[in-house]
């Protein structure tokens, strides 16, 4: 059995774990690794490589780690099929959906490559008689990484280039049902000509998770998850001191108003709720139809549904792959039970697909929910599977009062013609990230991502420029060269520009 271990200062180790979790094959339903557990004498010693390398890393020029990225873009572009099949290997989706994180994760080092523009400070000359103030940003120290399991490559690059663009250090803890992705990455930066001890990655489960949380050598935490593991991990990091940011679950809802383009609408919302089998942060889990929209629409989208080919993620034919473990294609199939039971007409049904020459893999086909209401648990729950709910409304403000109630808030999209509508929703949907006729309003990596509400425990958003303000802190000098013909006398009274 292949052990996955630790990267730490520069290269693999066991350090002192001993204790393993299975890492499936999701497409067949075999075990296929064992990763390795930290304990956390081991993610002290991460913290401690992270630490030392901070040292001299911390003084490295700007133009010395635009380069360290630069040569990094490189090899992600190089090795990007190999590390989408790694990828797809461990977590089921299809190579080519592998492929689409792993250049929405590069464009993120493509942003740190222009790191000297985003760190430029300001510079105020004459504020006072003699008188210069100027800002710069400084790093924090050793940052972490906690990342989940539906993007092991592009949540982690959300992250990590941007801490060390910054000047920072970082220990990741990668999900540990699909861990290798990180391994790899880690030797690309090495291979890139980072230093040892820069990037470090730690698996493991809550006994890491809680080691970093608490420990005093550990700066900021950066967190992508489920929204009950955001808000403890907010909440403990933040009781220790540390500067947090914790992306939660969500529940995104897509408004198709009668105007839209149905045809349109309903191609876009089967690839957005079923492509990686749901299993996205901002996958549309609930169409939220308008009017005379609804009866179109429903027909539209079961047609679209039962045509998804659904397959191995390594099979170019797949359009759609298995769930990550039995216990996530368990909850799935639960979840449409669950609105069968509550009054919801199952229109779809891919609780018995069965995929030929795979009868052990996780997979459920997408499934088709009809008039489901806000009190139904597959509305209420994140179900983070293939399953597509449509809840019927007469009007865009009730569309408006359903979201706006919803304790998620961090993707939405609204399907319509009309420019109006388009803008009244931008402007009062309480979400952080809107599509207008996009279904996965990814923001670009020179925007920040984040959610409202539930979907995000902090203050600054991911990535772009609120990643940088995460990764620093600022610092404004005053100075004054005292003027051999204008001497200052000191003042007892509070200083104030002249
Ligand atoms: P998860 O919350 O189970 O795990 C995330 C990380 O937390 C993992 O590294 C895991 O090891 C760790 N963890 C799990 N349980 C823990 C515990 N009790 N104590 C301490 N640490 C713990 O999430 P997941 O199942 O890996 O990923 C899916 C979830 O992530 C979904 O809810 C999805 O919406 C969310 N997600 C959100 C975003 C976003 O941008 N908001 C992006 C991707 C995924």
């Amino acid at each position: 059995m292949r052990t996955i271990e630790h990267w730490i200062g520069g290269s693999t180790t066991s350090a002192g774990s001993t204790r393993t979790a299975p890492v499936w094959d999701p497409a067949t339903g075999e075990q296929q690794a064992q990763v390795l557990l930290a304990e956390p004498s081991d993610v002290d010693t991460a913290v401690a490589a992270a630490s030392k390398a901070f040292e001299s890393w911390g003084d490295v020029s700007l133009s010395r780690r635009t380069r360290v990225m630069f040569r990094m873009r490189e090899l992600l572009e190089r090795h990007e099929g190999e590390l989408a099949r790694i990828v797809a290997s461990e977590h089921g989706k299809v190579v080519a959906d592998a492929r689409g994180e792993i250049i929405r994760g590069r464009e993120v080092v493509e942003y740190a490559c222009g790191i000297s523009s985003a760190l430029k400070g300001g510079y105020s000359d004459q504020v006072s008689t003699d008188v210069d103030a100027y800002t710069f940003r400084q790093p924090l120290g050793v940052c972490a990484g906690i990342t989940p399991f539906n993007f092991p490559v592009m949540v982690p690059l959300w992250m990590h280039p941007l801490a060390i663009a910054c000047g920072n250090t970082f220990v990741l803890k990668p999900s540990e049902r699909d861990p290798s992705a990180s391994l790899f990455v880690a030797q690309l930066y090495a291979d890139a000509g980072l230093p040892d001890g820069v990037f470090n990655v730690v698996n493991g489960d809550k006994a890491a998770v809680d080691t970093v949380l608490d420990h005093p050598g550990i700066a900021a935490v950066s967190f992508v998850g489920s929204t009950p593991i955001a808000r403890y991990v907010h909440d403990r990091a933040a009781a220790s001191g540390k500067r947090v940011q914790a992306l939660g679950g969500a529940k995104n809802h897509a408004v198709v108003l009668p105007d839209a383009d149905l045809d349109y609408a309903a191609d876009h919302l089967t690839a957005a709720a079923f492509g990686s089998a749901g299993q996205r942060c901002m996958a549309i889990s609930v169409a939220v139809a308008v009017g005379a929209a609804g009866d179109a629409l429903v027909p539209l989208l079961a047609e679209k549904a039962r045509a998804v080919r659904v397959g191995p993620g390594q099979d170019p034919g797949s359009e759609m792959g298995p769930l990550v473990t039995p216990q996530a294609k368990a909850r799935v199939t639960e979840a449409v039970a669950s609105g069968d039971a509550q009054g919801a007409v199952v229109v779809v049904d891919g609780r018995d697909l069965e995929v030929a020459g795979h009868p052990g893999g996780f997979f459920v086909g997408p499934s088709l929910l009809d008039r489901v209401t806000d009190r139904m648990d597959v509305y209420r729950e994140e179900v983070f599977g293939p399953v597509l709910v449509v809840v019927r409304v007469d009007s865009l403000d009730e569309a408006l009062r359903l979201i706006n109630a919803n304790p998620y808030g961090n993707g939405t999209a609204i399907f319509t013609s009309d420019g109006e509508s388009a803008r009244r929703f931008q402007r009062q949907v309480r979400v952080g990230m809107i599509g207008i006729n996009v279904p996965i309003p990814v923001p670009m990596a020179h925007f920040s991502f984040g959610g409202w509400k539930d979907s995000l425990f902090g203050d600054t958003h991911v990535h772009g420029p609120e990643g940088v303000v995460f990764y620093t802190q600022g610092k404004v000098v005053t100075s004054r060269w005292p003027h051999v013909q204008r001497p200052v006398e000191a003042a007892f009274n509070f200083p104030t520009a002249h």
